[in-house]
C-alpha cells in the first residue's frame, strides 16, 4: 500500500485505514475500480486473492453472488500439518451456539497407521439447531488436503448426516472425516 497513493484516485479506504475498501463483489467506492488480495487487508491468504480475483470478474460479468469469508481453510505446513475452517469452538461459545463437537483420533485411522503417522485427531462442530457442521480442525497426516473436504462441507451447509451418508474410500485419510461426522450421531465406529 506504501506508495500508492489510491486516495488520489478517490478512492476509498477501510475503516483501519490499512487496506483498500470493497463490497462483496470486491468493487471500490470507485464504479470502474476493484480492489482484490492483500491490499484489501480483509485475509492475507493467496487462495483468498485467487477467489477474490474471480469474484471480480464473476461481479463485472454480472453474476450473482460475492465473496463471503465463513468457510476460508487456514493451513499451518509443520509436521504434523495443522489445519482448520469455520468456526472454532470459542467463537460457538462467544456466539451463545448450542453445539456439539466430536473429536476421533488419527490412531483409529488404517491408512494412517500404515503412514506410520497415528499421532493427530480431527474435531468437528456441529450447529445443534441448524444441523449444519459449521467448524472442524485437523492435526495430522494430510491435514492440509483433508480439510478442502470440510470446507466443502461448510461452504455447503452440509449437515453431519449428509456426510454419513457419503462413501469415503477406504483405507484412507479421509475417513477420519465420516468417523468424525458419526461421532455426532451414533458414534465414532472404530475409535480407539
Ligand atoms: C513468507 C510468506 C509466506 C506465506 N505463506 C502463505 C501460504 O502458505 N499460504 C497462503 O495462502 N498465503 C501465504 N502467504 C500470503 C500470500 O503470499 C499472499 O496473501 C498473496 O501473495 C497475496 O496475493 P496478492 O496478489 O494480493 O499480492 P502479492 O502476491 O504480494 O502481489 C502483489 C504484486 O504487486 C507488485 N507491486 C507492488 N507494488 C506495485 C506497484 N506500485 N506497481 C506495480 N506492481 C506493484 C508486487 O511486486 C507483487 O508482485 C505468505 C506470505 C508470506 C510473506
Amino acid at each position: 500500500m506504501e506508495g500508492l497513493e489510491v486516495e488520489r484516485a478517490g478512492i476509498q479506504l477501510n475503516e483501519r485505514g490499512r487496506g483498500i475498501a470493497v463490497n462483496e463483489h470486491m468493487r471500490t467506492n470507485v464504479e470502474h475500480i476493484y480492489a482484490i488480495g492483500d491490499v484489501t487487508n480483509i485475509m492475507q491468504l493467496a487462495h483468498v486473492a485467487s477467489h477474490q480475483g474471480i469474484t471480480a470478474i464473476d461481479g463485472i460479468l454480472g453474476e450473482s453472488g460475492g465473496m463471503h469469508y465463513t468457510a476460508i481453510p487456514n493451513v499451518i505446513f509443520t509436521s504434523p500439518e495443522i489445519a482448520s475452517v469455520g468456526l472454532l469452538e470459542d467463537e460457538c461459545k462467544q456466539q451463545g451456539m448450542d453445539y456439539s463437537v466430536s473429536k476421533v483420533s488419527f490412531a483409529s485411522n488404517g491408512k494412517a497407521l500404515t503412514m506410520n503417522e497415528p499421532e493427530g485427531f480431527i474435531k468437528l462442530i456441529r450447529d445443534n439447531r441448524s444441523q449444519k457442521i459449521v467448524g472442524g480442525s485437523i492435526i495430522g497426516p494430510d491435514a492440509s488436503s483433508l480439510i478442502s473436504t470440510l470446507t466443502l462441507a461448510i461452504a455447503n451447509e452440509l449437515t453431519e448426516q449428509q456426510i454419513t451418508h457419503t462413501v469415503f474410500a477406504h483405507p484412507t485419510t479421509g475417513e477420519v472425516i465420516h468417523e468424525a461426522a458419526f461421532g455426532l450421531s451414533i458414534g465414532a465406529l472404530h475409535q480407539a
